[in-house]
């Protein structure tokens, strides 16, 4: 196995150095080496079965070296993730490993009580009532393009300190990560445990054929549809971490120097190519011009004259994304940017003015750096707009009145949301992050990151003590008024 995985990788980097960008032809040798995901899963099935997962010094030895991984390997994962996105170092060390190793130190700290029985207070006094926690069996991770690093490797870290075997799947659209995932990792955690799959569309609906007792998705939410269809069939319960449109609503009141300088950032991380990055902008007529203006002495600013030059600036992954992109470009008036080329991935940092509700742009999540504006005057058509459309994976409210952001957080079923700010609800481990709703199902990130791998089974426990058999005795038939009087006390 770890034979075939070397092989793939090796020839996914000759490929990806000889410059081939079919994703099919890329995969094919992947595929053809690699056991097939029947046999993938059975492995990972039997080794579950044999309960070693289940000890605490198994859990913690397979975390440390996971830990080990990033440790040793860290250049190579940044360098993967520039190579498929050109993401600046700042962002794939704050966002991709840091970000990873964080979760990862705090999942060390949890590892050792996370499967303890929890006891809890009994109905009756002579029983005893605990909650177990049980991993649920075989756990699939699939992973998306845009965090290729930490999508995949964080929920599979939460899966194993839950005790589960994992098959991950990274994804295809960053074939660089996705080989070095599948490279690295089986040198470091039990190969019988914990498997890497790769491939595209084709080898992702084989794979999800199978039995798994866990799948947790990140992706877009009608491949999230896909996959909840196929995890019906054994009814395995699953995580969607979706996508959709984030609004941000801005109002007179914010500071607004700050507030375009944070919203700029939260948008231009990654080249727009974050689920959680603010998709729209919502504010009064009153203040677009000043947001605008503020917003070209700002980019300047952090990038200079030639923004395409500049290498704090990622670029879109695909050149189907700079297509479908550049498509929006006509939904309003450009008023920066909006220059584009599609040879080099690269999609100007954009503003659009005189944005109409129906257009293309407000149709489809975003997903790059184009940003258009609608004006509202009064907050509450703004919250009414955002809830004509489905539920927000995240929201963003710049106001310095708090009875207004009380409205859009009362008003406003979102997955997660900023006051303020943009990102940060995501970055703080003792908030779950997680869709509502077409933005997803299911929550991860610190605590919840095991606590989603976990099943909680209650348990009961009772003796055989005659005292309480007799009160016990009351709910056998023949049911009598007097029985129910005992047994409703
Ligand atoms: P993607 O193309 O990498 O797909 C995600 C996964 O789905 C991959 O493993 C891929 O192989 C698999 N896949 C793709 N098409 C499939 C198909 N037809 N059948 C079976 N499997 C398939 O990523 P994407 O979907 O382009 O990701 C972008 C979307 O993901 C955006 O909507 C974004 O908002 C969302 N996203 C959400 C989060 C979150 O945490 N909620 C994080 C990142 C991205």
């Amino acid at each position: 196995m770890e034979l075939a995985i070397k092989a793939c990788a090796s020839e996914m980097k000759a490929q990806l150095q000889g410059g081939s960008d079919s994703v099919a032809e890329l995969f094919k040798s992947f595929q053809a080496a690699m056991a097939s995901f029947k046999e993938i899963v059975d492995r990972a099935r039997a080794a579950f079965q044999s309960g070693r997962t289940r000890s605490v010094e198994f859990r913690k030895q397979q975390l440390l070296q996971l830990k080990k991984m990033y440790e040793e390997n860290r250049q190579v994962f940044l360098d993967a993730v520039h190579s498929d996105l050109r993401k600046p170092k700042l962002e794939a060390v704050l966002f991709e490993t840091g970000f990873a190793e964080k979760d990862l130190d705090f999942l060390l700290t949890r590892v050792e009580d996370c499967l303890k029985p929890q006891e809890v207070a009994s109905v009756m006094p002579q029983d005893k009532c605990f909650i177990y926690k049980d991993p649920f069996g075989v756990v699939l991770v699939m992973g998306a393009w845009n965090y290729p690093l930490q999508l995949s490797l964080i929920p599979a870290a939460g899966a194993i300190a839950a005790g589960n075997t994992v098959v991950i799947k990274p994804s295809e659209v960053a074939p660089a990560t996705a080989a070095a995932i599948a490279k690295y990792l089986p040198k470091y955690l039990d190969r019988e445990c914990f498997h890497v799959v790769c491939g595209g569309i084709p080898e992702t609906t084989e794979l999800l054929k199978q039995r798994f007792d866990y799948i947790f998705y990140t992706g877009s939410t009608g491949v999230g549809k896909i996959v909840r269809d196929a995890a019906n069939k054994y009814l395995t319960p699953t995580t969607l971490e979706l996508g959709g449109k984030c609004p941000c609503y801005v109002d007179q009141t914010a500071d607004l120097d700050i507030a375009v300088r944070r919203i700029l950032w939260g948008k231009l991380f990654n080249l727009g190519q974050t689920c959680i990055a603010p998709d729209y902008i919502l504010c009064p007529k009153a203040i677009e011009g000043e947001f605008v203006a503020k917003a070209k002495q700002i980019l300047k600013e952090w990038y200079g004259d030639n923004l395409e030059k500049n290498p704090d600036l990622s670029r879109i992954v695909a050149e189907r994304h700079v297509d479908r992109l550049a498509g929006y470009l006509s939904s309003g008036k450009v008023v920066i940017g909006g220059k584009y080329d599609k040879k080099t991935k690269w999609v100007e940092p954009t503003l659009l003015v005189d944005v109409k509700e129906d257009s293309k742009v407000m149709q489809d999540e975003v997903f790059g750096p184009i940003l258009p504006i609608l004006n509202y005057e009064n907050y509450q058509d703004a919250i009414n707009f955002i809830n004509k459309g489905e539920k927000p994976l995240a929201m963003y409210v710049f106001s310095k009145k708090q009875d207004i952001a009380d409205a859009f957080l009362s008003q406003v079923s979102s997955g997660g949301v900023t006051i303020n700010d943009c990102l940060h609800h995501a970055a703080n481990p003792n908030l779950p992050f997680g869709g509502v709703g077409h933005s997803g199902m299911g929550a991860y990130h610190g605590e919840y990151t095991i606590d989603t791998f976990l099943h909680k089974k209650s348990v009961l426990v009772r003796n055989f003590d005659p005292v309480p058999e007799k009160m016990l005795a009351a709910r056998y038939p023949p049911y009598t008024d007097e029985k129910l009087k005992l047994l409703s006390a």
